[in-house]
């Protein structure tokens, strides 16, 4: 788990240091594989550069070999010269010659060693000789000969020995120089870098060790005193000019490596070196001359002698000397005589001397030249390596450029490092699959692209275009009428734009079906197209309302007068699906240009006449006037306060009572709506009403009004008059809500009301909304609601709706009751009617009873209803028990004031009326008959 995480941690770092590396050095891979190879060159190169300035060396710590002394054969120690043989004379010559002979080999070997037992001998074979001499027995003359002889002699052999001396100590100078000089080279080599026990050294260090060694080589013959010839003399000083050449060539180096000081001394014991040679040289010379003299001096000393003794014994001297056996190797008791510096080294040691590389000028020629071709091959191999791996991610960089360009049909060449070839192949068959796809999505695009258009085409009609009768729509006429209305200002006509309404369309819809309801406004559809054949052009606006433009019109009388036509080819039956329907149409007509200069404002004038049109009644053609437009504005702003005061609860009720001329009591209350405007002023229904259906409010409105009814209703209910009864007016509207008659039992149940408390009023246009709500009303009177025909007798009721509407009530209107007492006509229709009604077994109420005359003719009927100014107006709900308990009085002072004996159910009423104990005292019958 640890090292997992200290993993991932690791992981983490390198990545971080990876994207940083990135970040600081943006390399392309030409950069970085140039880079690299540099970085191999400029290696190759240093690596070179160190080789040529250093060799490896391997040392041994061993100090260089003193110049070998070449060894010189000891005579054995001659003791004292036995006595000669008889003859005297020849025995004492020969041993005076012996005697001669070992101061010759003494002072040899004294010459050759400085040894404590050379000396003593050369000093004891000198004594010996003197005194031998001196010995001598011969004359005076003779003596004196003899010792000159030897004196000469013995000098001879002193000088010979002082040059020896000379001479070995110049050779121990020169000897401990070069190991002087040689251990401060060595001394620097070994300071060098160490690698693997390997030493690294300067090249100019070794070369100059190389060339000691040489110098020491060739010296050598020099230093042990051998003969030299020209070839070896030359030998040498060819190695010391080396030397002082290398040292020459690297000065500057070797200052600056190993010091100053070092390279003074160096060159400085060189200096003394060579001196030192050549000095040596002259003491060689010196030495040879001078045992050349001693050697030749012998002669001079036997001849001496010879003349002393016997000339006869001088051969056999010679002859002792020249046949003298070989010198016998040193003998162990001379042995210590010989330093140990003088030792010849053995084999082994001469194997275990310094072993060193050697780099001549022609191994370094070769090695520069086999750089330089290492180089350049490393160098052409970089750049062919470069370009390996460069031209194919070129190439694949082209391919791809070219391929983001949009050129699917790029091909990147193969070829180049295997795993470059590998995806540029790869890139090939991407490029090659895009390609494909691109080719499929192009062909589908234009596929797609032809779909696109047929449907934008197929939209743009449809766009102008009513899908049910194929008319220009909405959009399309305001074009269609731009147009119109250039060409008319163009050619200074007049345009008639006539807006048409199917007249209570509504109804087809909700009694016959949509269906059938759409093939109404088809049939409509052609109709008007046939009418406008020849005339102008036809569009539908939208639901049951078109357009006809009459384009050719001369006059405005013209215009009036197919507005005239127009409403009359619609009273004529339509047919559709076999069957034959009354569809009227109510027209409103605006004129270019007295109306408008352009589609808007005329469209707009012929809606506000046709506003107007709909207002005088069905199947009516209305032309814009001015005041149209003021109206509709009126109109707008009665909406708006309409919609406000749903919100504020602007909105009250007032009841106006019924009085049954049966019971002469008050039972009923219609409630009638008024709106308390802000300014405090009451409107009337007829003020907003007609504003509140077209706008669609009448729906909330209506529920308000049925809220509030029924809540006052049942305040009377269960407070001071239980059998109260409120009549309510209903909206054809809300009868066609099917969600109606439930929203009614739920508000019943909530004020816990009777549906017998309560009465819904409709006109005759609920006719007209169908057999379903003629269903619904059946359910209702069935639930005990009682249901009232308002404004009977007017236009064009009919007796039909008696037949078919589930009645309890017929009320006759005002404009009927305005003239029962003056015009016989309006008197015969309303008996007729009364007596029809009570046929039916429907109760009847007078309305807009105004006047005591209309009062007086009514009370004719045996059963009525009366409500109207004459017994009370409408009033606020507060007032309602008050104004209840004052009507009945004020009837009977009406009654009376007529003469209640011509109505005398009325008086047994009154008299039940008054045992019933009403609130109001009733007038006594016989003061009522009285009068
Ligand atoms: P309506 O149903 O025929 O109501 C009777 C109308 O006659 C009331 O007018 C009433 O004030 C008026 N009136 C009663 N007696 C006389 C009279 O002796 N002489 C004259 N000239 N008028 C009399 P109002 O209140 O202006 O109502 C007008 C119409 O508005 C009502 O006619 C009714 O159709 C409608 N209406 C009133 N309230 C409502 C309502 O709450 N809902 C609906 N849908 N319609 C209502
Ligand atoms: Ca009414
Ligand atoms: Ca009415």
């Amino acid at each position: 788990m640890n090292l997992e995480i200290r993993a991932r941690r690791l992981q983490g770092i390198v990545h971080r240091v990876e994207v940083s590396v990135r970040q600081l050095f943006p390399l392309g891979i030409t950069a970085r594989l140039t880079l690299s190879f540099i970085a191999v060159i400029v290696l190759a190169a240093t690596a070179n550069l160190i080789a040529r300035e250093s060799v490896s060396v391997i040392l041994f710590n061993r100090p260089l070999p003193a110049p070998p002394v070449p060894s010189i054969p000891i005579p054995p120690v001659l003791s004292e010269p036995a006595p000669l043989p008889e003859p005297v004379d020849r025995k004492r010559l020969e041993a005076l010659a012996s005697v001669a002979d070992r101061f010759e080999l003494a002072s040899q070997l004294r010459a050759e060693a400085d040894s404590a037992a050379s000396e003593s001998e050369y000093v004891a074979a000198q004594e010996t000789l003197r005194r031998s001499a001196n010995d001598y027995p011969v004359g005076s003359v003779a003596k004196m000969t003899l010792e000159r002889a030897v004196t000469e002699y013995i000098e001879r052999g002193r000088l010979a020995v002082r040059v020896a001396d000379q001479r070995r100590a110049a050779r121990l100078e020169h000897s401990k120089l070069l190991q002087a000089m040689n251990d401060r080279l060595q001394s620097t080599i070994d300071g060098a870098w160490k690698i693997f026990g390997r030493v690294l050294a300067r090249q100019s260090l070794i070369q100059l060790r190389v060339e000691l060694d040489a110098i020491r080589e060739h010296g050598e013959k020099i230093i042990l005193g051998d003969s030299v010839d020209a070839g070896e003399l030359k030998a040498l000083t060819a190695s010391e000019n080396a030397f002082v050449a290398t040292l020459a060539s690297n000065e500057t180096r070797l200052t600056s490596a190993e010091g100053a000081e070092w390279v003074k001394d160096t060159k400085a014991d060189f200096d003394e070196l060579v001196a030192l040679r050549l000095s040596l040289t002259a003491l060689n010379a010196s030495y040879n001359d001078a045992i050349h003299r001693f050697s030749q001096n012998h002669g001079s000393l036997f001849a001496a002698i010879s003349t002393v003794g016997s000339k006869a014994h001088q051969p056999t001297l010679r002859q002792r000397r020249s046949s003298s056996p070989p010198p016998p190797a040193v003998e162990p008791a001379l042995a210590p005589l010989l330093a140990p510096s003088q030792r010849a080294p053995s084999p082994d040691e001469l194997m275990a001397e310094t072993a060193i590389t050697r780099v001549d000028h022609h191994a370094r020629d070769l090695m520069a030249a086999v750089t330089a071709i290492v180089l350049a091959l490393v160098t052409a191999i970089s750049i062919l390596t470069v370009r390996s791996v460069v031209r194919p991610v070129r190439r694949m960089l082209r391919g791809t450029s070219t391929l983001g360009a949009g050129n699917h049909q790029v091909q990147v060449p193969r070829g180049g490092i295997r795993e470059l070839d590998t995806l540029a192949e790869a890139f090939n068959d991407m490029a090659a699959r895009i390609a494909s796809a691109h080719a499929a999505r192009r062909v589908h695009a234009e596929t797609l692209e032809e779909a696109v258009l047929e449907r934008t085409h197929k939209l743009q009609v449809l766009a102008q275009q009513d899908p049910l009768t194929s008319l220009p729509n909405r959009r399309h006429l305001s074009t269609l009428l731009d147009n119109a209305v250039e060409r008319a200002a163009r050619e200074n006509r007049r345009l008639g734009i006539y807006f048409l309404d199917v007249d209570n369309f509504k109804n087809f819809n909700d009694s016959l079906g949509h269906g059938l309801g759409d093939r109404v406004l088809m049939s409509v559809a052609n109709r008007l197209e046939e009418f406008a054949d020849g005339l102008g052009f036809v569009a539908r606006l939208g639901g049951d309302e078109f357009t006809l433009v009459y384009e050719n019109a001369e006059s405005e009388r013209a215009i009036h007068e197919t507005g005239l036509r127009l409403v009359q080819a619609f009273q004529q039956l339509l047919s559709v699906d076999d069957r034959e329907f009354s569809v009227c149409v109510s027209v409103g007509a605006s004129i270019f240009p007295e109306h408008g200069s352009g589609a808007d404002e005329l469209l707009r004038a012929a809606d506000s006449a046709l506003f107007h049109a709909k207002e005088l009644g069905r199947s009516r053609l209305a032309v814009f006037t001015p005041e149209l437009i003021e109206s509709a504005a009126a109109r707008f702003d009665i909406e708006q306060g309409l919609r406000r005061a749903l919100e504020r609860g602007e909105f009250e009720l007032v009841y106006q009572p019924e009085v049954d001329l049966a019971t002469m009591r008050v039972e009923i209350v219609e409630a009638l709506i008024r709106w308390r405007m802000p300014d405090g002023r009451l409107a009337t229904p007829g003020e907003f009403l007609a504003v509140a259906e077209q706008s669609g409010l009448i729906t909330d409105i209506s529920k308000w009004v049925l809220r509030a009814a029924i809540q006052a209703a049942s305040h009377w209910h269960h407070g001071g008059w239980p059998g109260a009864r409120v009549a309510i007016n209903i909206s054809p509207r809300q009868l066609l809500d099917p969600r109606f008659a439930d929203s009614l039992a739920e508000l019943l149940r909530e004020f816990a009301l009777p549906s017998s408390a309560i009465e819904l009023e409709l006109t005759e246009t609920v006719m007209q909304t169908g057999a379903v709500t003629i269903a619904a009303l059946r359910v209702l009177q069935a639930q005990g609601f009682g249901i009232a025909l308002d404004d009977f007798g007017t236009g064009y009721s009919s007796l039909t709706s008696l037949e078919q509407l589930p009645l309890s009530r017929i009320k006759l209107d005002r404009s009927l009751i305005a003239s029962i007492d003056s015009s016989q006509r309006s008197a015969a229709i309303a008996r007729a009617i009364i007596d029809l009604c009570e046929g039916l077994g429907l109760a009847v109420t007078a309305e807009g009873v105004e006047r005591p005359t209309q009062l007086a003719w009514l009370l004719a009927n045996r059963s009525i209803f009366l409500q109207g100014f004459l017994l009370s107006d409408a009033v606020p709900f507060e007032e309602v028990l008050r104004r209840r308990a004052v009507v009945i009085p004020k009837l009977q002072n009406l009654l009376l004031s007529l003469g209640v004996e011509s109505y005398p159910r009325a008086a047994a009423d009154l008299r039940s009326a008054a045992s019933a104990g009403g609130r109001s005292a009733p007038i006594p019958i016989h003061r009522a008959i009285k009068s």
